[in-house]
Formats: structure tokens, C-alpha cells, sequence
């Protein structure tokens, strides 16, 4: 009997049904991202849907149809323009989630190999963006039109002509022009433009945008072609199109460095790679740096790099076999605002922030995310029981951006800011000119709460296993009410108390106990003072090398020093001035808190071994959590032995360093490369002897 993949009606008519619904809903998604520039979902939903629909038609091949979104490249053009054909089709790419499809999408490229064959690639950033194509005669600037459906497009020739960073001629004596170039490329909106255009939206009661992608497509969209010219509108080549009386280049990567040659702007992160490992570094580097850059990116674009090899592997219906989006992970997910709360933070800062239904964002769950202030929750004007989109703002704290309007049910109601904090029930004050409101009582228990937490912070003391609730517990049973007290805890007044046992109480201690040698800097985080963020205090501890010197220190020294303004240096001599300030840091002092700056914990590291300089000229790469120690401070032990600490590993890297959670790809190449790989636990001992590497 054979198996048979035909499936019975019922579920033939069920999978149809879901095959339709399916359908619809993405081109009605398409439609509102494409054609009014406004998306109802979060992408990483969308793209869900997407891979829905094709697992299905992948697995239920009588199901397939030429109509189905998954075989179209974007969406029709719209009427506001008039059409153009393109003379090659715009096409989209194939999508990659992780460095698993990635390989696979490698994999399927030996089939156009011959034995042996080596294929190189070219890395670049995947720009959030509208894609256009630019036609050139002669070195002039001629055409410019929109992806549309890849065959046709919209014609923007003349909106396009108003933006700034699109050259309008072309070429030079070095480098003349050919008869005729189409490029590809991106329009798009850096993020301070982004920020410039919706404040002043927002001041002229205009319409907000919703994100940089979407503020671009909308702003080169115009049927004024002067709205375009005001908004700050930006570009890069990637891509050649039609061409006359080019030279004749073999790589895309000549592509490139001709484009730049001929005056155009090319993105200068871009990478030509020999292996799919190399392939994943600069993935997993800009995955973890994409915050760095002005513009938003939504993934890595990988293409063959030999123009002869991309021909031989040729394209499907929508996308060419030769090029991939390894796409980062989402940043913006869809889900339900269940209420609005208030917390006050520990200057009695009174913040809103959203309970959400978890949805994952980036990789973590995220039930909780901050709305700002008032002003924000009314200009975003979300409402309990809205449909928001989540987004993680620079990685770390998750965001409400917007509400769904199409999805929001009838009869909601505004939401209004509290009049009493929640902890105290004091009465929470807005000063003229803030846009926070506080809860003016510093003896109100959240703030104390919310000060020690911060004190025993990961970029402050790092006291491991002293989170929030811990602290809550602490206060409450009477064991501490400020930051001084906590070095007066011993093993035995925190054994018996709730959910602490011998070892837990051991370990409390022995964590609050190393926090005493942190570096000054990370006190002055600790103590909480105004505007000192990390780099102040940096500068601060780097500048006067102890605690006694900086709170001898006046007002006009410190808003001489770079970077410290007159509001930092007021309220640090301010905090230092007040007596029960003082108290608290004498008490600190007297507890063993040592407030060393970093200079001299390098010097007396360096004294303290007798081999201080053994890493002289190498190179040493870390990758993963090291026990007890973090990234920062391992890197700093690495110099203070003559080291270099570095990001990846290559030909020239002495040894590799693995802590908890590595980077497969670091730990495969030093492998490939016969490089020492060393367990974390062994580090200290590695610094003093690195002859453990070999
Ligand atoms: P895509 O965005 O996955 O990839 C193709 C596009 O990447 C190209 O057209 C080009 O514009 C762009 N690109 C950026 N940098 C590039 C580079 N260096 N080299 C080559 N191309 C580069 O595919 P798509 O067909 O344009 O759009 C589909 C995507 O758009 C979805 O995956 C989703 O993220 C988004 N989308 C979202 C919604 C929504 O409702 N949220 C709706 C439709 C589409």
C-alpha cells in the first residue's frame, strides 16, 4: 500500500481555506505597506504570514497559484504616478531567519558548482528603505522610479530629482560616464532625520510617521514633488540594472567600487568574504551593532560575488538564486495593552509603562515596556485593550510605538495619569517645563527600592543575586533602608528569611563583599547622581583618581572638564555637599568600599604579578560570559598583560577565550585555524602563563 500524499477533501478544503484567508490577508498588508506607506503589522508578523503561506503551498503542490503573494515581488503601483516599465525586473529577495537557512541557502548553490569550485561572497547591510531604480544617460540623471511589482514601477523622476544625495550627473575625467547605467538602491530616512521630521510634526500638528521605512517610502511619494525636497532623504547603490559602454567587471564587488568611482554613495560596511563562516561573523557583528548606525537595517544582504557564477544560478519568479536576506531578529511585534501602570524611579520620577500580553520581542519575552511620559502616551494616544506595536529600543528597553487603529475595538477610553503615587499615595507634582511628573516624599518606599536596586546594578556594583525583589524583601523585613547598610549584612541575618538558604545567603555576602573593589566609576554610577551616566563618571574617576579629590572639587573645575556641562557639575558638587551624602560615603569607605579609579587598579594588578607584560604583541579574542568577571574587565586584564583584546578571530589571533554561550562561529573558525581555544576558568591562570594556550 503506498502512502498518500493526496489529502482527503475535508482537510484538502481546510488546508484551501487557509490558503485563501492566507492570501487575502497578505495582500491586504501589502497593500497598506507598499501603497499608502502605512503597515498594520509588525514585520516580523507579516513575515510570519508569508512563511505560513509557502510552507503550505510547499507541501501541497496542487494548491500553488501564479497570484499567490509568495510568487509576486511587492504590490502593484499605485495611481498616483505614472508607470514605467522597468527594462530588467526589480526583483525581491529570499529571506534567511538564522545561520541554519543560511547554510541551507549555501548548500543549494552546489549544484551550480563544478568540482572543487570555490564560491566567494559580498556582505552588505540590508537598508530599511524603498527600493528605486535610477536611470543614467550619458552621465545624466534622467529616470527614477519605484520597485512597484518589478515590472512596472512608479515614476518619481522628478521628486527624486529633489533630493540632495542623489548625484544628478555622473562621472569624471578619471572615471568617465557610460552611455547609459540604471542603478539600484535605497531610499531611505537616517534616524535623526527621522526624529527632526516627527518633532516637527508634532509641533505643526501634523501627521506622526511611524518609522524610518515607512517616513522615507511616504516622503518620496509625494505628488508635490517640494514635500520631498524638506524631508532629509538619503541613499545607497547596491545593485547594477541596465548598462551601455560600462568596462567589462567580473565581480559584484568591482560593481561596487566603480559605483563609489563614479560618485555615488556606497555603504562602506560591506564585506567581500571567502566562506559562509566569514559570511555569519558579519552577520553576528552587525546583529549585535546595528544600533550603532544612523539608519535603520533589517538584515545582511549576501550575494555571489562572481558575476560569471550569479548568470549560471539565474532566479525564480521573484527572487535571484545567487543573493539571500539573512534577516535580523524582529524588532517589532504586535500584541495586546492590557493596562497602564505607573512606577516611580529612584529620583521619584513617575513613569507609564505598558502591561502587555507576552509576545517575544528580539529574542526575549517581553510583558512590560515603557511609554515615556504623558505626553508621549497621549501623542501615541494608546489605549487599554488597543492592539500596540512593540519595538526594543537600542536592544534593551522595549517600547510601545503605536496603537493598531484598524484593530481597535469601539469605545475605548483615553487614559489618564494618576494623581497619587502608587507606592506612597503622595501626591504626584508636574513642575513647569518637565514633562514627568514625581512623587516629591524620599521617604517614599519605591524610591528607596529603586536606589539600592540601581546601586547593585550590572553597570554599577554588580551584585549578583541582589535584583529588585530582593531588595523588596530586605527593606521589609528591616534588614536595610539604604545602600550603606547592605555591607553590614552578615550570613546569619539573611539565612531564615523567605527563599534564603545557607549556600544563597553565602553567596549574597560573598557578592556584596567583591563589589567592594569595583572601580570608582562604578560607584559614582551607583550612588545615583543626576546626569552622571557611565561616561560622566568615567571621565570624572579617570580625571580626579579618587573619591577625596572629586568631592573636594568645585563647580568651575568640574564644567572645565570635556564633556561635563555646567547642569553635571552642579549636581555633583550638589550631591556632595549634602551632609547625609557625606555620611553614607563615610560609612561606605569605613565598610571597605575601596573607590579606586581604573589606573590605579591597573597599576596594582601590574605589581602584583610578576609577569606583568606576557601577552606582549597578541592577540586575544573573548567570546561568551566568563565566571565572575565581565567582558570589560577581562579585555582590561588582556591590555594590562601588553595584550591586545580583539572581536574576531583570524590568522594572527593567539588564543581564543570561551566563556558561557560562545559564538559558534569564533569557536569553529579558531578550530579550522588551529588556534588555542581555552576554557574560561582557566583565564586567570592563562594571563600569568598564556604558555596553557599552547
Ligand atoms: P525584502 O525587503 O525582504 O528584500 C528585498 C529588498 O531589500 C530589495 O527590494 C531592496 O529594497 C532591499 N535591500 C536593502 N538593502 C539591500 C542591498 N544591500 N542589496 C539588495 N537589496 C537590498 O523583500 P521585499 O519584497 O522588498 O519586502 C518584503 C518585506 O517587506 C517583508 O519581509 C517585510 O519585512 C516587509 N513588509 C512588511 C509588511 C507589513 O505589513 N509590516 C508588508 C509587506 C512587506
Amino acid at each position: 500500500m503506498s502512502a498518500s500524499i493526496t489529502p482527503s477533501e475535508p482537510s484538502r478544503e481546510k488546508i484551501l481555506t487557509r490558503i485563501g484567508e492566507l492570501r487575502d490577508l497578505i495582500a491586504r498588508y501589502n497593500k497598506a505597506y507598499f501603497e499608502h506607506d502605512e503597515p498594520e503589522i509588525s514585520d516580523y508578523d507579516y513575515d510570519q504570514l508569508v512563511r505560513e503561506l509557502s510552507g503550505l503551498e510547499l507541501d501541497n503542490p496542487w494548491a500553488k497559484s501564479v497570484h499567490s503573494p509568495t510568487q509576486q515581488v511587492g504590490s502593484r503601483p499605485s495611481e498616483l504616478f505614472p508607470q514605467v516599465s522597468h527594462v530588467v525586473p526589480m526583483m525581491s529577495l529570499d529571506n534567511a531567519f538564522d545561520f541554519d537557512e543560511l547554510k541551507a541557502w549555501n548548500s543549494r548553490l552546489d549544484r551550480f558548482l563544478d568540482p572543487g569550485q570555490l564560491v566567494e561572497y559580498v556582505c552588505e547591510l540590508k537598508i530599511d528603505g524603498l527600493a528605486i531604480s535610477l536611470v543614467y544617460e550619458k552621465g545624466n540623471y534622467v529616470r527614477g522610479a519605484t520597485r512597484g511589482n518589478g515590472i512596472n514601477g512608479e515614476d518619481v523622476t522628478e521628486n527624486i530629482r529633489l533630493v540632495d544625495s542623489i548625484p544628478k550627473t555622473i562621472g569624471s575625467k578619471k572615471c568617465p560616464a557610460p552611455a547609459l547605467l540604471e542603478v539600484r538602491g535605497e531610499i531611505y530616512m537616517a534616524l535623526s532625520a527621522f526624529e527632526r521630521l516627527n518633532e516637527h510634526q508634532s509641533r505643526a500638528g501634523g501627521k506622526m510617521f511611524a518609522n524610518p521605512r515607512n517616513s522615507a517610502a511616504g516622503s518620496l511619494r509625494q505628488k508635490d514633488p517640494q514635500v520631498t525636497r524638506d524631508r532629509e532623504l538619503s541613499f545607497w547603490t547596491y545593485q547594477l540594472g541596465a548598462h551601455e559602454g560600462s568596462p567589462e567587471l567580473g565581480h559584484h564587488h568591482e560593481i561596487l567600487d566603480y559605483f563609489d568611482s563614479l560618485g555615488f554613495p556606497v555603504n562602506p560596511n560591506r564585506a567581500q568574504v571567502a566562506s559562509i563562516d566569514e559570511v555569519i561573523d558579519f552577520c553576528e557583528h552587525w546583529r549585535e551593532n546595528r544600533h550603532s548606525l544612523d539608519y535603520d537595517i533589517d538584515g545582511v544582504v549576501v550575494k555571489v560575488d562572481s558575476l560569471g557564477l550569479q548568470s549560471k544560478m539565474g532566479a525564480t519568479s521573484r527572487a535571484p538564486r545567487w543573493a539571500i536576506a539573512f534577516k535580523l531578529p524582529p524588532e517589532e511585534r504586535t500584541t495586546r495593552l492590557i493596562s497602564i501602570e505607573v512606577s516611580i524611579g529612584r529620583s521619584g520620577k513617575a513613569t507609564p509603562f505598558a502591561v502587555l500580553e507576552p509576545v517575544r520581542v528580539s529574542g526575549s519575552l517581553v510583558s512590560l515596556a515603557t511609554l515615556h511620559n504623558e505626553d508621549q502616551v497621549k501623542l501615541k494616544d494608546v489605549r487599554p485593550g488597543d492592539y500596540v506595536v512593540v519595538r526594543k529600543a537600542g536592544d534593551v528597553i522595549p517600547e510601545v510605538m503605536r496603537p493598531v487603529l484598524e484593530r481597535r475595538s469601539k469605545g475605548l477610553r483615553s487614559w489618564k495619569f494618576p494623581a497619587r503615587c502608587p507606592s506612597c499615595h503622595g501626591e504626584l507634582f508636574r513642575f513647569e517645563g518637565e514633562s514627568d511628573r514625581y512623587c516629591t516624599n524620599s521617604e517614599c518606599p519605591a524610591q528607596r527600592v529603586q536606589r539600592i536596586a540601581h546601586f547593585a546594578s550590572k553597570g554599577a556594583m554588580e551584585i549578583d543575586g541582589l535584583g529588585e525583589k530582593r531588595v523588596v524583601q530586605l527593606i521589609s523585613e528591616g534588614r536595610i533602608s539604604d545602600v550603606g547598610d547592605l555591607y553590614a549584612l552578615t550570613q546569619t541575618s539573611l539565612e531564615g528569611l523567605d527563599g534564603m538558604g545557607e549556600l544563597s545567603a553565602a553567596n549574597l555576602i560573598s557578592a556584596i563583599e567583591t563589589s567592594k573593589t569595583r572601580p570608582l566609576f562604578r560607584l559614582l554610577v551607583g550612588l545615583g547622581i543626576r546626569h552622571v551616566g557611565e561616561t560622566g563618571a568615567r571621565q570624572l574617576a579617570d580625571h580626579f583618581g579618587s573619591l577625596e579629590l572629586l568631592m573636594k572639587a568645585k563647580e568651575d573645575d568640574l564644567s572645565e572638564l570635556d564633556g561635563i556641562g555646567r547642569a553635571i557639575a552642579q549636581s555633583v558638587t550638589s550631591f556632595f555637599s549634602s551632609q547625609s551624602n557625606k555620611q553614607l560615603i563615610e560609612r561606605l569607605i569605613q565598610a571597605g568600599v575601596t573607590a579606586a579609579s581604573d589606573t590605579q587598579i591597573r597599576q596594582t594588578m601590574a605589581n602584583t604579578t610578576s609577569q606583568a607584560n606576557t601577552l606582549t604583541g597578541k592577540s586575544v579574542v573573548v567570546s561568551g560570559t566568563l565566571p565572575g568577571i565581565s567582558r570589560d574587565q577581562a579585555h582590561e586584564l588582556i591590555r594590562a598583560r601588553g595584550g591586545t583584546p580583539t572581536g574576531s578571530v583570524t590568522k594572527k589571533t593567539f588564543a581564543l577565550i570561551i566563556g558561557q554561550d560562545p559564538g559558534d562561529s569564533k569557536v569553529t573558525k579558531a578550530t579550522q585555524l588551529d588556534i588555542p581555544v581555552i576554557s574560561g576558568d582557566r583565564f586567570l591562570e592563562f594571563l600569568d602563563h598564556p604558555e596553557v594556550a599552547l
